[in-house]
């Protein structure tokens, strides 16, 4: 048997249950399939994959906390350290009911090629709690937080390990962990990213991830003969990714008809007014739906039928396998022809091998969405520094960044035989990186 499916049956055999680990696992070796033969002797001795599939550590703890009726809460947090070759480890928190060490493992393992794509000296890793900050009053979300970080506290560190926002992480939310964490170390130090801009937050963190996207969807247009103004867009959820994609999509001139939550979504074929979005978002916290009682002529659906939406390009932007490969083939005879994912893994397997079989142009998240991460690295940079760079500085920096993923994803995929599959090229262009830092440190 390869090594490849080797390593994928003793991942499947040791983490029952796990099945978002398994997928992730299974997308990035399948793709890294021509690399590994190529230098199978050198990483078997080495037992490389045994150690990549394989998080450095999981911290995994209770979180108590008391509502506003007085009643105890307990929660799961977890941290998951997967890999610091190359750099501190770095990725977000995820408040969510659905977190579980499955989804955490699996984003931790794209995390550390997706780091790797930036360029960046930042390893991977990943966070949360099956918390769920929805409908919970600010201080029941602050009670929370300052519990979750008590623990989570012990484990971090400017050098060591530096978590950000993800679902249900915001603003407010790392405001509060910050607070804590400099409460119980005395540290004034850049552990967290999304700052606020008051106490050490970067601009441009808050939009990177949408401008991110949307800098790399562009690329890839150009590359391809294509462009982007003029375009008709469907973008998946309504939070931060959601938004700010929203918001560099239109200003390169592109008209984005439809938003949603995991309720519904709504339709506005006239293109969506971004700042009522951000009002019901970001200012009141409200539901998608609230947009079509507040705009004439748009229109709100129940349910998960986003997709069905006629569009040029598509941008999942919510959450994993929101995309399914039904979804996929509506897309393509709607008349769809470029894929880029805001979001981690928002396409199933199935819906990703169509995309690519189908000759539609697709982006997957590792490349597409590292944009917040690389900014959360510059956040990193100017803590350390004791500066704040201007919005225009990082904004042109991340534009950089995310033009060089495009460059180094269409040149390994150029470069293993299989031009135009972004899929490969990014999986196999992180995955050099860390293996050689892995390689020359030894058997760590
Ligand atoms: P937010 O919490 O700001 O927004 C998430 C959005 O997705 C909301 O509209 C939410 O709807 C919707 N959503 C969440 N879960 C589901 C679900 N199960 N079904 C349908 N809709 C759902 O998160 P972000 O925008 O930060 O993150 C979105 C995605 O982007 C995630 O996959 C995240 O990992 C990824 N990402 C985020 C980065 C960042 O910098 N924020 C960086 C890189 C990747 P509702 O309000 O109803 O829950």
């Amino acid at each position: 048997m390869s090594y490849v499916d080797e390593i994928y049956e003793r991942v499947v055999e040791q983490n029952p249950g796990e099945k978002e680990f398994h997928q992730a696992v299974k997308e990035v070796l399948d793709s890294l399939r021509l690399v590994i033969e190529a230098n199978e002797e050198k990483y078997r001795k080495a037992a490389l994959l045994e150690r990549l599939v394989e998080p450095e550590r999981i911290i995994s703890f209770r979180v108590p906390w008391v509502d506003d009726a007085g009643n105890v809460q307990v929660n799961k947090g977890y941290r998951v350290q997967f890999n610091s070759a190359i750099g501190p480890y770095k990725g977000g928190l995820r408040l969510h009911p659905s977190v579980n060490q499955s989804i955490l493992k699996f984003l931790g393992f794209e995390q550390v090629f997706k780091n790797s794509l930036t360029g960046l000296p930042i390893g991977g890793g990943k966070g949360g709690s099956n918390f769920d900050p929805k409908g919970k009053s600010d201080r029941e979300v602050m009670a929370f937080c300052q519990s979750f970080m008590t623990e989570l506290s012990k484990y971090i560190g400017a050098d060591q390990d530096v978590p950000a926002g993800d679902i249900g992480v915001g603003g407010r939310e790392i405001g509060y962990m910050y607070g804590q964490y400099k409460r119980l170390t005395g540290l004034y130090e850049g552990v967290l990213t999304g700052k606020g801009l008051t106490y050490g937050g970067s601009l441009a963190r808050t939009q990177a991830t949408g401008y991110g996207l949307v800098y790399i969807l562009d690329e890839m247009l150009k590359h391809n003969g294509k462009e982007l103004a003029g375009k008709t867009v469907v973008i998946s959820g309504s939070g931060n990714v959601a938004i700010y994609a929203t918001e560099k999509a239109q200003q390169l001139g592109a008209k984005v008809v439809a938003l949603s939550d995991s309720n519904g979504y709504i339709y506005d074929k006239e293109g969506i007014k971004l700042d009522v979005v951000k009002q019901i978002k970001e200012v009141r916290r409200g539901r998608i739906k609230e947009y079509a009682d507040e705009v004439a002529g748009a229109v709100y659906t129940e349910g998960k039928g986003i997709w069905t939406v006629p569009c040029d390009i598509a941008l999942p932007c919510a959450t994993q396998n929101e995309l399914n490969l039904e979804d996929a083939k509506t897309l393509k005879s709607n008349g769809c022809f470029v894929v880029a994912e805001g979001a981690n893994m928002p396409s199933t397997r199935e819906a990703t091998d169509f995309f690519l079989e189908s000759g539609m142009l697709f982006m997957p998240g590792k490349a597409a969405n590292a944009g917040g991460v690389a900014t959360s690295a510059l956040e990193m940079s100017q803590n350390s520094q004791r500066l704040s760079w201007s919005f225009e500085e990082v904004d042109a920096k991340l534009k950089d960044i995310m033009v060089n993923i495009y460059a180094k994803a269409a040149d390994a995929a150029e470069r293993y035989g299989v031009p135009g599959n972004y899929v490969a090229g990014a999986n196999i262009a992180g995955f050099e990186k860390v293996a050689e830092a892995m390689m020359a440190q030894g058997i760590v």
